[in-house]
């Protein structure tokens, strides 16, 4: 485990307007999104859970067909089904997921965010977006008193919420099943669960449910 200091969050509010104009890109991949498919919900993409939460666990960026079609981070994709799977095993969940926002399913002393709020194309966010996006980041871990424990899922979650601490990359570098001491909160690295890297086994099921063990360990 590294130790390391940090600075306070001082974003000012944690939800994007729908229609959020910071990044002229993804607003344009946006309305495109939107016109193709005006069903979905094609916006930023709110937390999910209980911001009284000890865990905030930050992911990339919607996926096209998940949580910018559902609207609800992690919510009818891949990823989805093994994040909800895992946080059910481990307690942070109750009910049943099935991927749809209206399924009832519950997070229990736990928080879902993005690094990223708006769909990137190719799931790929430009480091200036991932810029433009932080202070709602930094604004949602700001906004939640009791939270204890952070899982970045992939390097890009990773880097934008060490920037969100105000912690040097160079003290913490990213390594699946690191953890960080930062102060009154410990960062959980973890490689994200999308389906390539599940498919590539760059991430089993088991390494995943092992970070989780451990958040549950740590956390009682
Ligand atoms: S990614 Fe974030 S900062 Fe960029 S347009 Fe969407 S909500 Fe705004």
């Amino acid at each position: 485990m590294t130790t390391i200091s940090t600075t306070s969050c001082t974003a000012s509010s944690e939800n994007p307007d729908r229609n959020c104009p910071l990044c002229p890109r993804l607003a344009g991949f946006r309305a495109d999104a939107r016109a193709r498919e005006p069903d979905w919900f094609n916006a930023p993409v709110p937390s999910f859970g209980d911001p009284l939460g000890r865990l905030l666990i930050v992911g990339l960026a919607p996926g096209m067909q998940g949580a910018n079609r559902t609207g609800r981070p992690f919510t009818g994709d891949y990823a989805g089904d093994l994040l909800y799977a895992t946080l059910l095993e481990y307690g942070f969940a109750t009910g049943a997921y099935q991927a749809r926002p209206d399924d009832g399913l519950r997070l229990f002393d736990c928080r879902i965010s993005n690094a990223v709020r708006c769909v990137p194309p190719q799931n790929k966010p430009l480091p200036v977006e991932i810029n433009s996006c932080r202070p709602f980041l930094s604004a949602t871990i700001a906004a939640m008193p009791q939270l204890r424990a952070i899982v970045a899922l992939g390097r890009v979650a990773h880097e934008s919420t060490l920037k969100a601490l105000g912690i040097r990359s160079s003290a913490a570098p990213f390594s699946h099943g690191a953890v960080h001491d930062a102060g009154a909160v410990q960062l959980h690295d973890s490689y994200h669960c999308s389906r390539y890297n599940t498919n590539t086994r760059v991430l089993t099921p088991e390494m995943f449910r092992s970070v989780f063990a451990r958040v549950r360990a740590d956390l009682g």
